[in-house]
């Protein structure tokens, strides 16, 4: 699956918050958006994953247009883990992650023993087994984030969009995510907070100031002492570790 997005340009009032936003994720490869807060980030993936409609650009899905497809047809082809995630009804866990099927079903089809199969599944992989029939309600900010990435895994998608899926988590779980992420081998589309983290999984990185990107490359060419003084205003090292991994140190 190949993302595309084009110029997206988006305002709130009288405020531009996107202007011109282009990039592009090609089939399996996992792209980053770094950038400081407010730079933008949310509101390009929102407008990539359908929740706010841009003032003017579009976006693509295998070069078909995201306006000319129905939220259906697209939700077979790309699951979303958003920031914040609030229902206004008391969903048990398996209810919330079975949600992921429904882009697969006919309307008021019955879940069948398949899809609670691959829900059963999807909460093994993220270690939310036990919690299955708690209510979604009642769990931590980081169980949540897993039961959501749990949700977009039954969606069974060939392309994911993240929004900081690690920010709630402990360092053990936000490495557990995102080689789980990185092991699905396919199109990843994720804003990542941590620029070691940023570093660690991405094939390629987008950096966003201010409602543009200002650069665009492999971890190395982009996380440079230069990039990371310009866009967040602090001193940053380089480092290798012993296996050869960048390290960014903050100075
Ligand atoms: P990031 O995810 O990079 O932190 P966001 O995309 O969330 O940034 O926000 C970019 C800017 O747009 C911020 O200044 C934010 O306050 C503003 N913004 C986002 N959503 C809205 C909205 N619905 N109404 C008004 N301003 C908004
Ligand atoms: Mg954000």
């Amino acid at each position: 699956m190949e993302i595309k997005a084009e110029d997206i340009k988006v305002s709130f009032q009288a405020k531009q918050v996107l202007r011109g936003i282009s990039l592009n994720a090609s089939k399996k490869e996992f792209v980053g958006i770094i950038g400081p807060n407010g730079s933008g980030k949310s509101t390009l993936l929102k407008c990539i994953y359908r929740t706010l409609k841009p003032d003017c650009g579009a976006v693509y899905l295998d070069g078909l247009e995201l306006e000319r497809m129905s939220v259906k047809s697209s939700a077979k082809k790309m699951a979303v883990v958003a920031q914040h995630n609030y229902y206004n009804f008391d969903f048990s866990v398996r209810e919330v992650v079975l949600m992921g099927r429904s882009p697969h079903k006919k309307m008021l089809e019955r879940d069948t023993a398949e899809d609670f199969r691959i829900v059963e599944e999807a909460l093994r992989t993220v270690q939310m087994e036990a919690f299955a029939d708690r209510s979604f309600s009642t769990l931590s900010g980081g169980e949540q984030q897993r039961v959501i990435l749990a949700r977009a895994l039954a969606q069974q998608t060939q392309a994911l969009i993240l929004d900081e899926p690690t920010n709630h988590l402990d360092i053990t779980h936000q490495l557990r995510l995102l080689e789980l992420v990185k092991g699905l081998n396919v199109t990843v589309l994720s804003a990542i907070h941590d620029l070691n983290l940023a570093a660690a999984f991405c094939d390629r990185i987008y950096v966003m100031q201010d409602g543009r990107i200002v650069s665009c490359g492999t971890p190395k060419e982009v996380l440079t002492p230069e990039l990371i003084r310009e866009i967040y205003q602090v001193d940053a090292e380089i480092v290798r570790d012993s296996k050869g991994n960048m390290h960014i140190l903050y100075t």
